[in-house]
């Protein structure tokens, strides 16, 4: 299927000259497998040789390059561990050439006495002269063009030189074909933009620090290519749902008028506008797939719940995932008086129901009588059938993948989806990740919550902090302490959470508890649950507590080592605090001295609790690859393009995307097949496999 005229970029690089397997297996962990894949992998950086100072005006420590005339030899003596010394000059004065473990007789044939050569490296002021050592060419005059005055520097990896990836990448370059135009060529001429191959080589060949710009127009060019085809792909994914038939769910409301009565509050805008959204999707017959986005605490819960008794209403089941046992037990907590008051049926289960019980559940669910049931990953056991699955809802979405949400999909005959995320993405980057969803954002969190009082503390003044601690705890109210987990060194920040709670129950005695990643399932549940009810002043958690827990009391958060967290995370955790009408705070402690990064990062805590506004800055600050993190899945990782920079163009290609697909869905036009190589080259095989031939 893929067109022939791509077939010599898709072979491995082990094709290309000089990469064997061991070297093709690190030029797969820096770029990939493919020989595409080195096409896509743009220079990070660039070698300059072609300064041209003369020997006495050389800058020490400069790369450049010099015209001199070999006076003499210098071997070392026999048996000492010298450098092979070669003298040579020009009319300013001497350089020293030093070679170690050097051959003679290949020395002497690149150097003769009494000729003149261009030498280029880095030139070094050594015992009162100037010297060498190991220059990285040494050409005759006659012939410059051995000697490239810029040489692209690459991503590298232990064991991988710069002079083999760059020669690898050049290779590939010499395969690459020139492709027919997918670009509109109106679009294309007004940004003067060059064809795809000449992007490319450009891209691959900087002359000065400006051609490493993401912003010349080779590299535009290329980084619109990648978003364009990351935007055809997912709304050709999406239009592909839709087309799929669904079920129109169009409940009478007497349920969630009802619900809505006995709600104690009302429904922020934010969340009328949300829920709307959802209902008018399940009205329509297609398949809904909807992401509900919105900050810790904006009151995700209760628009799923009023939405799964739209279902309900019709007669039909309704399930809600979450990630966490404790997460979905606090689902039913908080559900269950409402369903009780409307007489609709609500069941749990996890990985802890076992045997008869488990066995009578699951009757229940098939026959009808559950209405909605909660629950964790058990939810997706081949045992676990619905009379009627009509509306499923995933929380904290990014907890799974998207294969997950496929298996929910074949629970029921069709189900609607709405899947809920805590995790604030910033616009241009929920156009990426989510492109294939449609999206509603309740950006509005419920009236009458304080702001968190925010404060950043060293660590040097633990003891006030502790101080702190211990005078809160007398009062009754409830912190979090959070430390650090660094991947590297698992165990160490084990023993430091350990050793702060030793200080901790030094303090407050059998009022301290600690969660760590290291703790089963049951004995971390079994902890948090004595901190909701109220029997620990402190909880010590290593890793991050758990998504979306709630635990109103809470009203302090601790985080120590605040300078190691992401901004994002650091939010998140902010946000388990502040939940009611009490006041709360955060104690950001950190270890002096800040980085510039960090200082900005803890200062846009202090400043906002806007979870938007956070995303963007944190997009700002660490670029868009770190922000949606390589573990969360579903998100695509551009190479060449770079959405803090790029975001103008990613809002482009989205419309030409949408018009595509408009006038040409089947990909048939001159253009269409021209967009297939497009789709092909940046590997968007879940599209592809969408093409019919033709
Ligand atoms: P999240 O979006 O983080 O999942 P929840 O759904 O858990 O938030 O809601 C957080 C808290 O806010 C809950 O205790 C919930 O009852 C309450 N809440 C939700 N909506 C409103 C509202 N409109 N007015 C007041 N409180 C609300
Ligand atoms: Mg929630």
């Amino acid at each position: 299927m893929r067109p022939t005229i791509l077939n010599p970029l898709f072979a491995d690089i082990t094709a290309l000259t000089g990469v064997g397997p061991k070297i093709a297996a690190l030029i797969g962990r820096v770029a990939g497998p493919r020989i595409v894949d080195l096409l896509l992998t743009p220079p990070i950086n660039m070698i300059d040789r072609s300064a041209r100072p003369a020997i006495a005006d050389a800058i020490q420590g400069q790369l450049a390059t010099f015209l001199v005339t070999v006076d003499r030899h210098d071997p070392p003596p026999k048996g000492r561990r010298l450098p092979y010394k070669v003298v040579c000059s020009d009319e300013t004065g001497f350089v020293t050439l030093a070679f170690f473990h050097a051959r003679a007789d290949y020395l002497e044939k690149v150097l003769p006495e009494g000729e003149q050569r261009l030498v280029s490296g880095k030139i070094e002021d050594f015992k009162g002269g100037r010297q060498i050592v190991h220059p990285d060419y040494i050409t005759d005059p006659e012939k410059p063009d051995d000697m490239p005055m810029h040489e692209p520097v690459y991503p590298l990896t232990a064991g991988l030189s710069a002079a083999v990836m760059r020669k690898a990448s050049r290779n590939a370059l010499k395969r690459a074909p020139e492709l027919s135009e997918w670009q509109d060529p109106s679009w294309r001429d007004a940004r003067q933009w060059r064809s795809w191959l000449d992007a490319i080589n450009t891209v691959h060949s900087p002359t000065s620090r400006e051609d490493l710009s993401l912003l010349t127009p080779a590299r535009m060019r290329l980084a619109y290519d990648e978003l364009l085809a990351n935007q055809l792909a997912l709304i050709m994914v999406r239009n592909a749902r839709v087309k799929k038939k669904g079920r129109a769910i169009d409940g009478d409301g007497r349920l969630t008028k009802k619900a809505k009565a006995a709600l104690p509050f009302k429904l922020t805008k934010a969340q009328e506008v949300a829920l709307d959204d959802v209902m008018e999707d399940m009205r329509l017959p297609e398949r809904m797939v909807r992401l509900v986005q919105g900050d810790v605490g904006s009151g995700k819960t209760v628009v799923a719940f009023l939405a799964m008794l739209n279902a309900i209403e019709t007669g039909a089941q309704a399930a809600l995932m979450a990630p966490t046992e404790i997460l979905a037990r606090q689902h039913l907590e908080s559900l269950a008086p409402l369903a009780d008051q409307i007489g609709i049926s609500l069941d749990i289960l996890t990985g802890r129901d076992k045997g008869a019980a488990r066995k009578e559940k699951l009757a229940r669910l098939a026959a009808g009588e559950t209405d909605i049931l909660i629950g964790t990953h058990a939810i997706f056991q081949e045992t676990v059938t619905f009379r009627d699955l009509a509306f499923a809802v995933i929380d904290e979405q990014h907890r799974f993948g998207v294969h997950q949400r496929v298996l929910l999909a074949h629970k029921g005959p069709r189900p609607d989806l709405m899947v809920m995320t805590a995790t604030p993405i910033p616009r241009t980057l929920a156009l990426t990740a989510y492109g294939d969803m449609d999206v509603s954002q309740i950006t509005e969190k419920p009236p009458g919550r304080k702001p968190v009082d925010t404060r950043t503390i060293p660590l040097t003044r633990l003891d006030d902090v502790l101080d702190g601690v211990r005078r809160a705890a007398a009062k009754g109210d409830q912190v979090y302490w959070v430390c650090p987990l660094v991947e590297e060194s698992e165990m160490l920040d084990l023993t430091a959470a350990e050793d702060r709670f030793e200080t901790l129950k030094e303090i407050l005695g059998d009022r301290v508890g600690i969660v760590h990643g290291r703790m089963s399932g049951a004995d971390k549940d079994a902890v948090m649950e004595r901190f909701y009810n109220g029997d620990l002043s402190v909880l010590i958690a290593t890793t991050v507590i758990e998504v979306g827990v709630n635990a109103p009391n809470a009203t302090i958060m601790i985080i120590e080592h605040a300078e190691r967290f992401g901004l994002a995370q650091l939010h998140q955790l902010r946000g388990r605090v502040g939940r009611s009408d009490k006041k709360s705070s955060c104690i950001l402690l950190y270890k002096a001295p800040l980085g510039e990064t960090a200082t900005a990062r803890l200062k846009i805590l202090r400043e906002t609790e806007d979870g938007f506004v956070i995303a963007e800055e944190d997009l700002r600050l660490r670029g868009a690859g770190d922000v949606l993190g390589a573990a969360q899945s579903g998100f695509p990782q551009f190479r060449l393009a770079d959405l803090t920079v790029h975001g103008e163009l990613l809002a482009a290609a989205r419309d030409d995307a949408k018009l595509i697909t408009q006038s040409d869905p089947g990909l048939q036009t001159k253009r269409g097949h021209a967009l297939r190589e497009l789709l092909y080259l940046f590997s968007r095989d879940e599209a592809v496999k969408l093409l019919s031939a033709g």
